[in-house]
C-alpha cells in the first residue's frame, strides 16, 4: 500500500474490482478491461447463446435461458408450446437477478406466470432458466464446483485451469422440486454464502468432509465409484475453453477501447472462478463465471453469541494459494524478461553467423568493411543482452541463497529461482489444445472486422458511416442488397439492441448487434445452412476482401 501515492510504476497491478481502479499505463494489470459486464448474467447468457446459435451442439452445457423483461412473452410462448407437444415435461425454472451474487434474489418457479413480474423485474433485469433437476449427489446432497481458471492473454488466447477447485455442499438432503420445497434454500442453492447460516453447516477441517471440500476429493471418490474421471476433466476444460471463447469478442472490443493498439499501456491477465454443476450423467453445467471469486482463506466462527473470530480454513487455503501462487509465477516479469533477453541473444548469433558467411562469400574489401562494421554492432548488442541475463540469473541465486538452507535445492539452484517450488497447479489449455477449438472462433473474426471499422479509437460502437464502409470495402453491396437497404438494417438493428438499455454512453451499434447484422447478411448470401457454415462463408469473403484493399493500398503507398 502507498498512501502517500506512488511515482514509480510497478511491474504488476493487483486490483480489487476492476481494471479501471487506477489509471495504468505499463506492467501488467490482474483484469481485463470490460470483465465484469462480460460475465454479468444476461451479457454472459447472450454471448452463449451467439455461440448456440452457430453451434448448437458444442453449446449444450449451458441451460436454456430468457433475459427478463424483454423476453419475457418468448419465454411464456416456448414454454407453452413445450408442454403442449411433451404434457409429460414438468420443468422448473431458476430465476436470476442480474448483477446479482450469492445467491441473492434468486428463487424458483414452476410455470411462467409465476414470475414476479411486478416491481422489481422492471427495475432489475433478470435471467430465467432451465432448472437442473437432476444433479449428482454426494452424501445425498447437492454441491456444485468452484474452478479457478487464468486467463493470461487474449491476443493470443493462453488460458490455464487450476488441476483443483472447491466443492461447496448444499445443507439440506437433495429432493427434485415439488410446489412444496421449492422455496427450500439448503436443499437447491449450493452458495457458501447461504448455507452458512443453515444449522447443518459443517466447516470442513480436512479436504474431504463438511460443507466445503475440495474437488479432487470428490474425484477421488467418484473414481472409487468406477466413474470415468478423465473423461469427466476433459469435459470440463472443454466447457471452459468453450465459455472463454463465447466471451473473447466482445472482451476484445472493450480492451481496445481502453488499451489502444500503439499507445503505451499495460497487459491485463485475470483469475476467474468457474461455477459448474455436474449432472447425474456427469455432464457439466456452467452455472456463471466470477470476474471476482473470493480468495478468503479464511471463515468466521462465533466463539460465543455475538462474538467472531477470522480462524484458517484449510480448505480454502489448499485450493487458493497454489492458484494465486502460480498466476504470480506465470505472469513474472522477471521472467518474460529474461525470456526476450535470450531471445535476442538467439537472433544477434544468427545475425552473426549470417555476416560472417556473407564476408567468406564475396571476400571483396569494401564489403568486408560494411560486414565488419555490422558484425561488431551485433556483438556489442550481443554482449549487451548476454550480461543482462547473466544478471537475472545471478539475481535468481541470490534470491534462492537468501531463502536458506532448507529451501535451496542446490542441485538446481543455477537453473532457475522456481527449482524450489511445487509443480505448477495451473494447467496451460489454450493454446494447448487450439487445434481442437479454433473452428469455434467465428464470433472472433467478426470482432475483428467490427473493430476494424469502429474508426476513431477509444469507441465501441460502430456508427452508420463505419458500416457503410464496411459493407462497401467487403463489397457486399449489389442490385439486390442497395446501399438504402444497408442502412436500413443498421437502423433497425441499432435500434432494437439500445432500446434493450444495454449501454447508453454511446450511440451506435454494438458487438452484438453488429454480429446480429452479420448473421442475417450470411443467410441472404448463402442460402444453403448451417448458420455456422453460412457465416464462415461471408467471414472469408470480407478477409479476402479486405487484404485485396490493404495490398493495393501498400502498393499506391510505395509508388
Ligand atoms: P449467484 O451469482 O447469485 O450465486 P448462481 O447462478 O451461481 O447465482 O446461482 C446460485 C445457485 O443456484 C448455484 O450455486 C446453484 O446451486 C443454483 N443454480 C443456479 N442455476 C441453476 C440451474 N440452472 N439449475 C440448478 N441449480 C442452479
Amino acid at each position: 500500500q502507498f498512501p502517500f501515492g506512488r511515482r514509480l510504476p510497478c511491474d504488476i497491478y493487483w486490483h480489487g474490482v476492476s481494471f479501471h481502479d487506477n489509471d495504468i499505463f505499463s506492467g501488467q494489470v490482474n483484469k481485463f478491461p470490460g470483465m465484469t459486464e462480460m460475465v454479468r448474467k444476461i451479457t454472459l447468457s447472450r454471448a452463449v447463446r451467439t455461440m448456440q446459435d452457430l453451434f448448437p451442439l458444442e453449446y449444450n452445457f449451458y441451460p436454456r435461458s430468457w433475459i427478463l423483461p424483454e423476453e419475457f412473452p418468448l419465454f411464456a410462448a416456448e414454454v407453452h408450446m413445450m408442454k403442449d407437444s411433451d404434457p409429460s415435461w414438468k420443468p422448473t425454472f431458476i430465476v436470476k437477478p442480474d448483477g446479482g451474487c450469492q445467491g441473492d434474489g434468486i428463487y424458483l418457479i414452476k410455470d411462467p406466470s409465476d414470475i414476479r413480474l411486478t416491481g422489481s423485474i422492471q427495475s432489475r433485469p433478470a435471467v430465467v432458466q432451465e432448472y437442473i433437476c437432476k444433479p449428482l449427489l454426494v452424501d445425498k446432497l447437492k454441491f456444485d464446483i468452484r474452478l479457478y481458471v487464468l486467463l493470461k492473454s487474449l491476443e493470443p488466447l493462453e488460458i490455464y485451469i487450476a488441476k483443483d477447485g472447491l466443492s461447496r455442499f448444499c445443507t439440506e438432503p437433495y429432493q427434485e422440486p415439488t410446489l412444496k420445497n421449492l422455496h427450500q434454500v439448503f436443499m437447491h442453492l449450493t452458495n457458501y454464502s447461504l448455507n452458512i447460516h443453515s444449522g447443518n453447516f459443517i466447516h470442513s477441517d480436512n479436504v474431504n468432509t463438511g460443507s466445503k471440500r475440495t474437488f479432487s476429493s470428490i474425484l477421488c471418490r467418484l473414481s472409487s465409484r468406477g466413474v470415468d474421471v478423465k473423461k469427466l476433466w476433459s469435459d470440463i476444460i472443454s466447457l471452459v475453453i468453450k465459455t472463454i471463447i463465447a466471451l473473447t469478442p466482445e472482451l476484445k472490443v472493450y480492451y481496445q477501447s481502453d488499451i489502444p493498439a500503439g499507445k503505451p499501456g499495460p497487459t491485463c491477465f485475470q483469475i476467474l472462478g468457474f461455477d459448474i454443476l455436474l449432472m447425474k450423467n456427469l455432464k457439466p453445467m456452467l452455472l456463471e463465471v466470477n470476474a471476482n471469486p473470493s480468495m478468503r482463506i479464511e471463515h468466521e466462527q462465533e466463539l460465543s453469541p455475538g462474538v467472531f473470530e477470522n480462524v484458517p480454513s484449510p480448505v480454502d487455503e489448499e485450493v487458493k494459494v497454489a492458484v494465486i501462487r502460480d498466476t504470480l509465477r506465470l505472469v513474472d516479469p522477471q521472467k518474460k524478461k529474461r525470456k526476450d533477453y535470450l531471445l535476442l541473444i538467439i537472433h544477434y548469433c544468427k545475425d552473426l553467423i549470417n555476416q560472417c558467411f556473407i564476408i567468406k562469400k564475396n571476400p571483396k574489401r569494401q564489403h568486408i568493411e560494411s560486414c565488419k562494421n555490422k558484425v561488431n554492432v551485433r556483438y556489442n548488442y550481443f554482449m549487451c543482452y548476454r550480461c543482462q541475463t547473466l544478471e537475472h540469473v545471478s539475481e535468481a541465486k541470490e534470491e534462492l541463497l537468501d531463502a536458506g538452507p532448507a529451501e535451496r535445492p542446490d542441485r538446481d539452484a543455477g537453473r532457475s529461482p522456481e527449482a524450489g517450488l511445487p509443480s505448477l497447479c495451473l494447467k496451460q489449455v489454450f493454446p494447448k489444445y487450439a487445434k481442437q477449438f479454433n473452428y469455434l472462433r467465428l464470433v472472433d473474426r467478426v470482432a475483428a472486422l467490427f473493430i476494424r471499422f469502429l474508426g476513431v479509437k477509444g469507441t465501441t460502437k460502430l456508427g452508420p458511416t463505419g458500416f457503410r464502409t464496411f459493407i462497401r470495402n467487403c463489397k457486399l453491396s449489389n442490385s439486390n442488397f442497395s446501399m438504402a437497404s444497408v442502412d436500413i438494417l443498421y437502423i433497425d438493428i441499432t435500434r432494437r439492441w439500445n432500446s434493450m438499455g444495454i449501454d447508453h454512453k454511446e450511440s451506435g451499434m454494438c458487438l452484438q448487434a453488429f454480429v446480429e447484422a452479420f448473421f442475417c447478411l450470411a443467410q441472404k448470401k448463402y442460402k444453403s445452412p448451417p448458420l455456422h457454415e453460412q457465416v464462415a462463408s461471408l467471414i472469408e469473403f470480407c478477409e479476402y476482401h479486405l487484404a485485396a484493399l490493404d495490398e493495393k493500398r501498400l502498393v499506391c503507398g510505395r509508388g
